[in-house]
Formats: structure tokens, C-alpha cells, sequence
């Protein structure tokens, strides 16, 4: 266990990552995780289910990796409880999570941001109280990552989640995406099909399925960064997956298949779940979505249920579609 051998205070076999088992909830915490499965009704694809990660208390699947990252911290005695520092490098998602669990306990948070992230999601950090640092995109996530490093080392005892490299990450997705997936399905699970940007979402979902059933496990990258497929990192339209580099905590022995999407399958098949469901999904579960229903088409999985994940709304990128 990457904390120091300390065991999690709350959630370690809960199929919620903090939700309270009964009654009000006291803190974000507890709001985490617990979301719904839906079926998705695009023609095509029979028995598409997907992981609606949008109905987290900052509305994205990254609460959860946030939760278990901060928790480890704390545990390990890297954060005090209040009036720490955070600083993270986030395309968006990650740093809104941070700083909500930073509001609630009165840290100071730092959040490095790509300058092309959405207008959304400046605004929210702001409004959460986190300092944003945009970094120009075009020098690539390495380059923001450097900068995070030179950032933390500048602000004394400030701690760094360092998503891509985390443990906990993974282990947020092992301890509760994984085994909310496996309840609400009742077991019955054939295929995975998960967008990988840190990779925690998938490991720890696959890592967790895997151990129980015959999984086909199915990772989704961006077509204009396919460096799962063996392709060339490149500028892309599909936030928050293809990060052009495969990280530590990817298992990439758990992936059966990768499939690439193009940035405008992807937010067509977005905008046509949104249609479909009522529900506005973000680019991202568009190519999940896309993917989902190429794999579900397969005589092979005639009769199968293929489970997927919407990491998070499409309300976050409205600003760019105007
Ligand atoms: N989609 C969106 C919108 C995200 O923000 C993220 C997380 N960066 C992902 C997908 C991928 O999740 P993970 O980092 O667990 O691979």
C-alpha cells in the first residue's frame, strides 16, 4: 500500500468510495461515488450499459481518484487537515475535485491547467477558491507536469497527488467503480470499454472485474493521439483522455483491445447520447460511447452486456461548441 502500510479510515470494501451508508451526508466526502448504471439506448447496441460519473458531487469520475489520493495523503501524514497546500496538474477534471476536498478542509489549492481547457472549468476552479496557472498546450502534459514540480518545490510543504503516477488512483476504481459496476450488473459482465487519460479508471475497474469474471477489456483513445494503438502523441479534441504518453499506473497487460476514435465521432456520438438519454455527456463519453457500440455490434458479443463509463457532463464544454 502506497501510504505507509496504513489502512483507509472510511471506504476500503464500501461500493461507494464516501457515500454514507444511511442518513444525511456530512461533507463532499460522503457524496462521492454510488453512481448509477444506465442503459443507453443507441440503435446498434443492445446491451450498452454505462457508469454515469456525472452524478458525483463535482460531476466527474475524478472525485473518486481525488477522494483516495487525498485520503492516502492525509493517512501518510503528507497534508495536515487544514490549511495545507495542493498542487496538481489537471486538464480540468482532477483539479476540480481537489478543490472542493480543499474547500471543505481549508487547503490552499493550486491547480496548472492547460490554456485550452474549457472556460468551464477556470470558472469553477475560481469559484471553489483554487489558484489556476494556465500552461501554454501546444508544449504538451510533460511540460505542465515540470512546471507543477518547479510550482510544489516553490511553496514549502506543499503535496502533490501526481495523478498519473498515484497508486490510490487506481485504487479508488478497485475499491469503488469496480464493485459498484459488479453489483449493478449482478455479475453479469462481459466487456469493459473505458477511456484511458491517467489509465486509473481502467486498471482499477478491469483489475477488480477481471479477478471475478471472464472480462474483455477494451480501452478508448483519441485516433489523433493513439499511442496505445503504437501511434504518435498529437493535439487532439477529446478532453481528458489520450495524454500522449502511457502512464505508471497503466496496466496495459489487463487491455484485450484498443480502439481510437476521432475527435468528431466523438462528439457527434456525444451529442446523440445526449438526444437519446436526456442526459448531456461530456466528448469523452461520446468516445467511450462510440466505441461501446462498435464493440456491442460484434457477433461475438450477441446477448453480452458491455459496460462503459461516462466520466463526466457535457455541461463543462458548452463554451467550446458556441
Ligand atoms: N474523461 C474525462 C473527461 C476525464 O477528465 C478523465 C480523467 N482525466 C478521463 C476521461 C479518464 O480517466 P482516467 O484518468 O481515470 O484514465
Amino acid at each position: 500500500m502506497e501510504n505507509g502500510g496504513h489502512a483507509m479510515t472510511t471506504a476500503v470494501g464500501d461500493p461507494a468510495a464516501g457515500r454514507a451508508a444511511t442518513g444525511p451526508a456530512g461533507s463532499v466526502d460522503e457524496l462521492v461515488g454510488g453512481t448509477p448504471l444506465l442503459r443507453v439506448p443507441l440503435p446498434g447496441a443492445a446491451r450498452l450499459l454505462a457508469k454515469l460519473e456525472m452524478a458525483n458531487p463535482l460531476c466527474s469520475v475524478k472525485d473518486r481518484a481525488a477522494l483516495y489520493m487525498m485520503r492516502a495523503a492525509e493517512e501518510a501524514g503528507l497534508l495536515p487537515p487544514t490549511g495545507g497546500t495542493v498542487v496538481e496538474c489537471s486538464s480540468g477534471s482532477t483539479g476540480i475535485s481537489l478543490a472542493a476536498l480543499c474547500a471543505r478542509r481549508g487547503h490552499r489549492c493550486v491547480i496548472v491547467m492547460p490554456d485550452n481547457a474549457s472556460e468551464e472549468r477556470r470558472l469553477i476552479l475560481r469559484k471553489l477558491g483554487a489558484e489556476v496557472h494556465l500552461v501554454p498546450h501546444r508544449d504538451g502534459l510533460p511540460a505542465a507536469w515540470a512546471y507543477a514540480e518547479d510550482l510544489r518545490r516553490s511553496l514549502p510543504g506543499a503535496w502533490m497527488p501526481r495523478q498519473d503516477r498515484n497508486p490510490a488512483n487506481v485504487r479508488a476504481h478497485y475499491e469503488t467503480t469496480g464493485p459498484e459496476i459488479w453489483e449493478a450488473t449482478g455479475g453479469r459482465v462481459d466487456v469493459l470499454v473505458c477511456g484511458v487519460g491517467t489509465g486509473g479508471t481502467l486498471t482499477g475497474t478491469a483489475r477488480y472485474l477481471k479477478e471475478r469474471t471472464a472480462l474483455h477489456v477494451v480501452a478508448v483513445e483519441p485516433a489523433r493521439s493513439a499511442v496505445l494503438s503504437g501511434g504518435e502523441p498529437g493535439p487532439h479534441g477529446i478532453p481528458g483522455i489520450g495524454a500522449g504518453y502511457v502512464s505508471d499506473i497503466t496496466d496495459l497487460t489487463l487491455v484485450d483491445e484498443v480502439v481510437a476514435v476521432t475527435d468528431e465521432d466523438a462528439a457527434a456520438t456525444a451529442d446523440e447520447v445526449t438526444r437519446a438519454t436526456g442526459l448531456p455527456v461530456g466528448v469523452s463519453s461520446g468516445a467511450a460511447a462510440w466505441a461501446g457500440r462498435a464493440v456491442a455490434a460484434r457477433p461475438r458479443w450477441a446477448g453480452a452486456t458491455v459496460v462503459t463509463v461516462f466520466p463526466d457532463s457535457g455541461e463543462r464544454y458548452l463554451s467550446a461548441a458556441r
